[in-house]
């Protein structure tokens, strides 16, 4: 008989590493709910980050063609060698998933990727930054994150939880947030809930390629100083160079209030900054 995702954990027996955020699922209406959003057909690649004892990993690999799981922990790699060897079309890497090349992998594959991972805490914002930075790599990406980072990350405009993340994220992909997951839903229980989010690459990015990285440097000067107006922030934090009558000229051409602040800022208006940045860079 299949075993439960308890009794799998159970057979790895090692005392799961808080610093790699090992917090293993072990709710199978979860686990359901996860393969259910990544729509997988048996024509699929999936690269998985995290497999940890293969809670999601098994289940997956049943109805795909390929699965390449990136796992850090060598002891988790060794495990999961051992109990899911013969399994056609699973191939674990013991590797850091901050530092893996998934636009290379796409391209040597000759096929876009689709990401599923429950997301480590310890490395939740940098992999979203390195995801969107290969986005070109994915057709479909759902991530298990923790709530905090899942409300961050679909945020309205002009709310506490709006920042970087959410701006950056915006113009790059559709963001939905599919299901709260209680913490009790994993073993060991972490201290916070859940969320499943699923994040469909836009076709077309809300921000030009030759923009990006006005973009970028736009949207971090202004959230460095989230307690300060827009004109103040810019002001303090963008690259040295632009004078404060230039950074006036540039908010009024792009129909931007200075005393307005950071976060009451859409993606759409850092875009149309950015655009402004690069065709006309003030003096
Ligand atoms: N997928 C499993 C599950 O749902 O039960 C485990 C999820 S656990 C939250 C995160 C997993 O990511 C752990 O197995 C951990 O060892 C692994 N991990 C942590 N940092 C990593 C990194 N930088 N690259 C790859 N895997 C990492």
């Amino acid at each position: 008989m299949e075993k439960t995702l308890k009794e799998r954990v159970r057979d790895y027996g090692n005392r799961p590493k808080r610093s790699l955020g090992q917090v293993f699922l072990i709710e199978p209406s979860v686990q359901a709910k996860i393969l259910e959003m990544a729509e997988l057909d048996s024509g699929d690649t999936v690269v998985e980050i995290g497999p940890g004892t293969g809670a999601l990993t098994r289940d997956m690999l049943r109805r795909v063609k390929r699965l390449i799981a990136l796992e850090i922990d060598p002891d988790l790699v060794s495990f999961l060698r051992e109990s899911m060897r013969n399994s056609p079309g699973f191939h674990l890497l013991c590797a850091d998933a901050l530092r893996f090349d998934y636009e290379r992998a796409a391209a040597v594959l000759r096929t876009r990727l689709k990401l599923v991972a429950n997301l480590p805490y310890v490395i939740s914002a940098p992999m979203i930054f390195t995801l969107i930075d290969q986005r070109r790599a994915f057709s479909l990406l759902i991530l298990m994150l923790q709530k905090e980072v899942a409300q961050r990350l679909t945020a309205a405009v002009g709310t506490k939880q709006y920042g970087k993340l959410s701006v950056f994220c915006r113009v790059y992909f559709h963001l939905h947030l599919e299901r709260q997951v209680p913490k009790t839903c994993f073993h060991p229980v972490p201290k916070v809930d859940s969320a499943v989010l699923r994040f469909i690459p836009r076709e077309r990015p809300l921000l030009p390629e030759q923009a990006e990285a006005a973009f970028r440097e736009l949207v971090r000067a202004a959230f460095s100083k989230r307690r300060k107006t827009l004109f103040n922030a810019l002001r303090t934090s963008l690259r040295a160079g632009i004078s404060e009558e230039g950074l006036r000229n540039m908010l009024e051409a792009c129909d931007i209030d200075p005393r307005r602040r950071p976060e009451t800022l859409s993606a759409e208006e850092y875009v149309r900054m950015a655009l402004h940045l690069r065709e006309r860079p003030p003096v």
